[in-house]
């Protein structure tokens, strides 16, 4: 399995999403929101570089787990080794949660130029999307830091990408 380029890893987390999660921050982000909670993840050389069968290896070590969260940091500035790594925690029967800076149609975007977008999109059961918006901090919102984020399951980005998919054929049948 590929190296991922780590900020660090909590064990055990229950305010990274649903249950007791397993949370693995990936170093390097290029959003820099104002306010950001975790500056010392934006650097793309920094961090560490940590195989991800070890980060595995780690995870199956804790049967109380419900799935594994990737936050960051930007998680699909790395979305191969990611997808790996998800794959395998969803081979072990748990789930998968993924925080992005980018909003789910701009990594529909992203998915077209770079395929490994695709496949870690394929095996996130839960997506918060979108930037962190200071003047949209909200400390009630479930799994966020802002009110533009949203927490799509797999149905929320289905109709998304359908939504996505239908756009043209509507603007054609506007222009005929
Ligand atoms: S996407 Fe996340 S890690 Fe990156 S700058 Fe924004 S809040 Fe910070």
């Amino acid at each position: 399995m590929p190296d991922l380029r780590v900020s660090g890893i909590v064990e055990e987390s229950v305010v990274d999403g649903p249950g007791v999660r397993f949370v693995v921050f990936t170093q390097g982000c290029e959003h820099h929101c104002p306010g950001c909670h975790n500056p010392h993840t934006h650097a793309l050389d920094g961090g560490t570089m940590m195989p991800t069968d070890a980060i595995l290896t780690r995870f199956d070590e804790d049967p109380l787990l419900s799935g594994i969260t990737f936050s960051g940091g930007e998680p699909f500035l790395q979305p191969g080794a990611l997808a790996e790594l998800a794959e395998a925690v969803h081979a072990r029967g748990k789930d998968v949660m993924v925080y992005s800076g980018f909003t789910f149609e701009q990594l529909l975007e992203r998915e077209e130029r770079d395929p490994a977008v695709g496949r870690l999109l394929a095996q996130a059961d839960i997506l918060v999307d979108g930037p962190y918006v200071e003047s949209r901090r909200d400390l009630e919102l479930e799994f966020r830091g802002s009110d533009n984020q949203r927490l799509l399951n797999r149905e929320a980005m289905r109709r998304l990408r359908e939504a996505r998919d239908a756009a043209p054929v509507a603007k054609a049948d506007a222009g005929a």
